[in-house]
């Protein structure tokens, strides 16, 4: 893919921040016995980064799911990959890439909620609270952003770009 990709936020803006989001929940688990679901896939390297600074028992989950076509949510939730072990009674961390209209995380909560864990925090990387098109409370946001379509550090832009170290904002849509 030969797009032009402008730099937004840098690898080591996003390490800063991960190092406090990873305080702040060191905090709130204190010692708890933690499930962090990584919700697959733009959320892959947010979650492993931010694992490592969170200073508590983890036990890690993956949840697979698909909303997103091209550069517009589809509204629908489509689950490719469940979790493994039940959560019922754990201290659950749901670890999303992006929050856009909501309704993934939303989908998301539901689905936790429904199998009765003993806590559900939530935590996003980016938010982008111009699109919200259904409420949607998250406990920890990395960085608010306006509505504009990103990609790098996990997320995609028709499979590509996951792999850059930082968050970047397309320039030339073909
Ligand atoms: P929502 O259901 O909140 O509209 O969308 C959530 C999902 O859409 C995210 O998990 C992410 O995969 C994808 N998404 C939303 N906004 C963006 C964006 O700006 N860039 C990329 N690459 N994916 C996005």
């Amino acid at each position: 893919m030969k797009l032009q990709i402008n730099p937004f936020i840098s690898a080591e803006k996003i390490q800063s921040r991960l190092n406090e989001l990873g305080k702040e929940l060191t905090e709130k688990f204190k010692d708890q016995h933690v499930v962090a679901i990584c919700v697959l896939k733009g959320s892959f390297m947010f979650y492993s980064d931010l694992i490592r600074k969170i200073d508590t028992d983890i036990s890690c989950e993956f949840f697979g799911v698909s909303s997103y076509h091209g550069t517009s949510s589809s509204g629908e939730v489509k689950v490719t990959l469940d979790l493994t072990h039940p959560v019922e009674n754990k201290h659950v961390l749901l670890v999303e890439d992006i929050v856009d209209t909501g309704l993934t995380m939303n989908y998301l909560k539901n689905s936790i909620l429904s199998r009765k864990p003993a806590s559900l925090t939530t935590v996003a990387l980016l938010e982008k609270p111009d699109a919200l098109k259904v409420p949607c409370k998250l406990d920890h946001v990395g960085f608010k952003i306006s509505n504009e379509f990103v990609v790098g550090y996990g997320l995609d832009y028709e499979g590509y770009y996951r792999n850059l170290p930082f968050i970047g904002q397309v320039q030339n849509f073909q």
